[in-house]
């Protein structure tokens, strides 16, 4: 694994790109950066469905952001869809550069409840993690407690673990 640029999508809270660039780079054991140009979300906004277009947002990561040899994850607080689903936590192209995940359904808040930074931050690693993977060429795992098992609800996302599997991690590393 080489480097990884973390891009924010839109305003995003500083520490917890911070903390999410400290944490892939220990688990990943690669160097991580923060871009300092943000990418606006808003040519990617859908007024019907009042979300944002996650491909595409994936695609200009992919051609406009980040170095060469560079991974690059983009980090949103809004909302994202893909047409065929109501919502995604993030996407990712699989064996390719660019990842992108949504913070916004990760909050307590979003579901009526009193915000918790300490789970939001922890579910973030895992989203963050997941969507890597997926560029690292992993697909979805059936361990439950692999950090590439899908999660389509944000229970799911609490009950899975934080790292990848024996075999995940043995298929990033070949
Ligand atoms: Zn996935
Ligand atoms: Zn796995």
């Amino acid at each position: 694994m080489g480097e990884i640029c973390l891009v924010s999508v839109g305003a995003v809270d500083p520490p917890l790109l911070e903390y999410l660039a400290l944490i892939l780079g220990e688990t990943l054991h690669c160097s991580t950066r923060l871009e300092p140009k943000r990418l606006p979300p808003d040519p990617f906004y859908d007024p019907m469905r009042r979300q944002y277009y996650s491909t595409r947002i994936v695609e200009l990561l992919s051609n406009d952001y980040g170095r060469k040899e560079e991974k690059v994850l983009g980090v949103a607080e809004v909302d994202l869809f893909i047409p065929i689903l109501t919502f995604v936590f993030g996407e990712a192209q699989l064996g390719g550069r660019a990842a992108l995940l949504s913070i916004t359904r990760l909050r307590q808040t979003f579901y009526g409840l009193p915000e918790e930074p300490e789970r939001l931050y922890h579910r973030a690693e895992k989203e963050a993690l997941h969507e890597l993977g997926h560029t690292l060429g992993l697909v979805h795992c059936p361990d439950y407690a692999c950090v590439m098992h899908f999660s389509n609800s944000i229970e799911e996302v609490d009950l899975k673990g934080d790292r990848f599997c024996v075999r995940c991690a043995r298929s990033v590393r070949t």
